[in-house]
């Protein structure tokens, strides 16, 4: 478990790092949908790509707690990066942990650390909130499997080295339930084509994805044939707490750019911060913020005693989320007009906010599943 002093240094060596490279070249980024490449050499060497990747394979091997002292700090500096992060390490790398072989393991973990990135596709254009309505298709064929169909919205999707393909798995015309597939994003088949003009996480990766009879070998089964709705939601909930994580940064980083600036901005011959109704929306943000701090404790708690924490995690999700939404939006309050134009980064933080309410699971989901946890009876 790492110690206090050494997750005071983490987050020490990842600031630094942000404030030097990432922070001052966001907005440029932001504008031009432009991908961070020169971000990820400076991103791997201080162990951030790679960081819940064990050693042996070449990552930092960080505990959950230093996993999310960086979601956070990425979250608050630069949410399309976390985001990249946050697939590659939360959605892939530690389900390949879980359910590799070594030489799964072998063959991805490395490339994975070293900013090679996963991504994972799951979402369809008529499967989403129900991925189980998923079409695409794995027929069984000799020494593998043929993928055919279509994502959408996949992260990674064609930065990447590899996709965790979910289809179903068809054998001698019978369908043996969906199945996770490790398929390299330079197989012959393989389309990736990037979504352009999202309302925010702009210079991130999302790709719609075309599978025209990609060949994979029967070594590329993550898991069990037709187990692949467990691998899904096992790394949704790692995925999800990285989102919490990645969100609450945002909501910190909004508090912090909206004190600093109620404190430089003056009219009516005194700082804004000295308005009651300024220091109510700074007070609402501090209070969110904090919220989440609690919530995120919790699920730091439990992981590290590797307890199973999915209530928990669906409850951070969903409150860290939606306060990252909120004190966006209030920073944009604050900062006023200035809030609106990109020479400060809060409409930024707003636009990227977004989106976290929206995927691995929107607030309604969370909702669901919460619901079900508590009463056992299944609402969907
Ligand atoms: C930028 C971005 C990146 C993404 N990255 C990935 C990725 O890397 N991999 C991946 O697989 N997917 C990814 N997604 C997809 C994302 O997870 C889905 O968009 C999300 O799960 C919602 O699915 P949908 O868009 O089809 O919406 P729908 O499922 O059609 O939902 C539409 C609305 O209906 C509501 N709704 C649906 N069902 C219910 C219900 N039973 N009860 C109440 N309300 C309901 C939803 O809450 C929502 O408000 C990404 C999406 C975006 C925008």
């Amino acid at each position: 478990m790492m110690t206090s002093d050494e997750l005071d240094g983490l987050r020490s060596t990842i600031r630094d790092f942000a404030d030097r490279e990432i922070r001052p070249t966001a907005q440029q980024r932001d504008r031009d949908e432009a991908y961070p490449d020169e971000l990820l050499p400076g991103l791997v060497e201080i162990g951030v790509i790679g960081a819940v990747i064990p050693e042996e394979f070449g990552g930092a091997g960080l505990d959950d707690a230093g996993y999310r002292v960086v979601m956070e700090e990425l979250g608050a500096s630069d949410s399309s990066l976390r985001s990249l992060v946050s697939v590659n390490l939360g959605l892939v790398a530690k389900s390949i942990l879980r359910w590799g072989t070594d030489e799964q393991k072998q063959q991805w973990l490395p490339k994975l650390a070293r900013g090679e990135l996963g991504a994972f596709g799951l979402t369809e254009p008529g499967a989403g909130s129900n991925p189980s309505q998923m079409t695409a298709k794995a027929v069984k064929e000799p020494g593998g499997w043929r993928l055919d169909g279509s994502k959408i919205f996949i992260t990674n999707g064609t930065r990447g080295a590899v996709t965790k393909i979910f289809a179903r798995a068809i054998v001698d015309g019978e369908d043996r339930g969906i199945t996770c597939f490790l398929t390299p994003q330079d197989a012959e088949g393989y389309t990736g084509t990037q979504i352009h003009g999202k309302l925010g996480l702009r210079s991130g990766d999302t790709a719609e994805i075309a599978l025209d009879g990609v060949h994979v070998a029967d070594d590329a089964v993550l898991g069990e044939v037709g187990g692949g709705m467990k691998v899904a939601l096992s790394a949704l909930d790692d995925g999800r707490f990285s989102l919490a994580a990645g969100a609450a940064g945002i909501a910190r980083e909004a508090l912090e750019v909206s004190v600093q600036y109620a404190t430089e901005r003056e009219q009516f011959g005194t700082p804004i911060a000295a308005k009651q109704l300024v220091q109510e929306l700074l007070a609402a943000m501090h209070v969110d913020v904090q919220a989440c701090k609690g919530l995120l404790d919790t699920v730091v708690e439990k992981k590290l005693a590797g307890e199973r924490c999915t209530l928990e995690v669906s409850t951070a999700k969903l409150f860290c989320t939606e306060a990252s939404v909120r004190c966006a939006d209030r920073a944009v309050q604050v900062h006023g007009g200035y809030g609106y134009i990109d020479e400060y980064p809060v409409q930024r933080m707003l636009r990227d906010a977004r989106v976290t309410t929206l995927y691995e699971g929107t607030s309604q989901v969370q909702h669901l599943i919460i619901g079900r946890l508590l009463t056992g009876q299944n609402a969907f």
